[in-house]
């Protein structure tokens, strides 16, 4: 089963490709980013502390983080044998620590997902996902301040994870059924899914 980590910059469409993963596997669909949106849209407490942060475009406190998310990783394990982690691990700290907590939980990660894009295309989708979903940090001046954030402190895990081995990178300013196809044929060569019912009669008849 996949217990995969999606890492990208925001709007390089590890929201899209976690979807269709997870529906694909059965394993639970986890986004930093929602759960934050959901305890803020709750008016409590600690969604105000969320928002001081989010509204910027910084990184929330990793303490706030693994409150949240640690039971809710835990428990995803447990009823779907898997994850699709959205949004988290964010920083070196956050990646260390969660390694640590996987060995000890047995559920350590199988693959790490980097997806990329230039700037500027990132830079446009998400303006265009501001006009469709009105999310309060898709503002020109909050999106180019995330986009620094990753640089600093999210770009580093891409080598943290190219070391440990379980690194796939792919370009997504290209069809996203392009970066679908490699994608599922990366976990397929891996053996973390299964071979997709019909695609190897599919492939049979065309030849
Ligand atoms: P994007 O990738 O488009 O920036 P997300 O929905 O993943 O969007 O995250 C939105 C915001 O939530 C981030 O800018 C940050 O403030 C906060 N956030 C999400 N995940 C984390 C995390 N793992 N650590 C710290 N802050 C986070």
């Amino acid at each position: 089963m996949v217990r995969v980590i999606m890492l990208s910059p925001p709007g390089a469409g590890k929201g899209t490709h976690s979807k269709w993963l997870a529906q694909r596997t059965g394993a639970e669909h986890i986004s930093s980013g929602e759960l934050l949106r959901a305890e803020q849209a709750n008016g409590s407490d600690l969604g105000q502390q969320v928002a001081a942060y989010t509204a910027r475009g910084d990184l929330v406190p990793d303490e706030l983080i693994f409150s949240i998310l640690v039971p809710i990783v835990v428990a995803a394990v447990r009823n779907t044998g898997g994850y699709v982690l959205d949004g988290f691990p964010r920083t070196m700290p956050q990646a260390l620590r969660a390694a640590e907590i996987g060995v000890e939980l047995g559920l350590t990660s199988n693959a790490v997902i980097y997806l990329s894009a230039p700037e500027e295309e990132l830079v446009s989708r998400l303006l265009d996902r501001a006009q469709l979903e009105g999310r309060a940090d898709d503002t020109l001046e909050v999106i180019r301040h995330r986009l620094v954030v990753f640089a600093e402190e999210t770009a580093p895990l891409v080598d943290y994870y190219r070391g440990r081995g379980i690194l796939l990178e792919l370009s997504t300013d290209r069809p996203e059924a392009d970066v679908q196809a490699d994608l599922r044929d990366w976990l397929e060569t891996r053996e973390l899914i299964p071979p997709a019912a019909g695609e190897s009669q599919a492939a049979e008849a065309t030849g």
